[in-house]
């Protein structure tokens, strides 16, 4: 069955232009020419991507994609045609996934759909595939590192070790998977969430911070081990 697709456009060429060709792949297509008919269809169609141009008849594409955010996981792919929506949706105050200038070509759209897609399918199949190795709510204890998840901290050698939210979020996430190895983007999805729209090096960021607070010697790191083109591994 193909996957869905729900087409926001109110310029009614380019949405039958949009929708002729997302079918000629394969998918399915609903169209919406303004925002709340989008929010109404996103909700009962339960698309599996949506495509939403900024500038609508009276609620804006911006204001579309805030709501669908607050209500569900879809990815968005906004088409913007100005400088400076392109500027609010790289700063990804609205939380799109993706974003396309007009005038593009029908094969970039279809490539960046697919891509989309595919990346939301593999996020989906690793949640699947990793469940915790670990209970939530003990104690996790890895030689002289401890985390306790109950007062949301962590001790090395018995001594506090300060973190940051998203650090310990990070580690408890990484510790709970030891021995799996976890890509950036899923990585991203379960600890910073879809509403958070950053790119992987904000992983590999936290990562490098964690790593001057938990290994011996950071620049050769034996617990949180990078795993060339694929991600990181909690080794204990
Ligand atoms: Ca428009």
């Amino acid at each position: 069955m193909g996957e869905k697709i729900l087409v926001v456009e109110d310029e009614i060429a380019l949405q039958e232009t949009l929708a002729y060709n997302l079918r000629k792949q394969g998918y399915e297509v609903e169209t919406a020419g303004d925002g709340q008919a989008a929010l109404e269809l996103a909700r009962q169609y339960k698309p599996n991507l949506i495509l939403l141009d900024i500038m609508l008849p009276g609620m804006d594409g911006f204001e579309v994609c805030r709501v669908l955010r607050k209500e569900m996981t879809t990815p968005v792919l906004m088409l913007t045609a100005r400088d400076d929506e392109i500027d609010r949706v790289v700063g990804l105050e609205v939380g799109a996934d993706d974003y396309l200038t007009k005038p593009f070509s029908m094969r970039e759209l279809l490539a960046r759909v697919k891509a989309l897609l595919r990346r939301v399918r593999l996020i989906r199949e690793e949640i699947d595939n990793a469940a915790p190795t670990s209970a939530s709510n003990q104690a996790l204890v890895f030689e002289n590192l401890v985390l306790d998840p109950n007062r949301r901290e962590i001790r090395l050698d018995n001594k506090a070790i300060p973190l940051k939210p998203k650090e310990y979020e990070l580690l408890l996430f990484l510790a709970q998977h030891q021995g799996q190895v976890l890509s950036r983007e899923f990585i991203l999805e379960r600890v910073w969430g879809w509403d958070f729209i950053g790119d992987s090096r904000t992983v590999d960021v936290h990562v490098r911070w964690l790593r001057e607070k938990i290994e011996s010697d950071p620049a050769s790191p034996k617990r949180i081990v990078t795993v060339r083109g694929a991600g990181y591994r909690f080794e204990g």
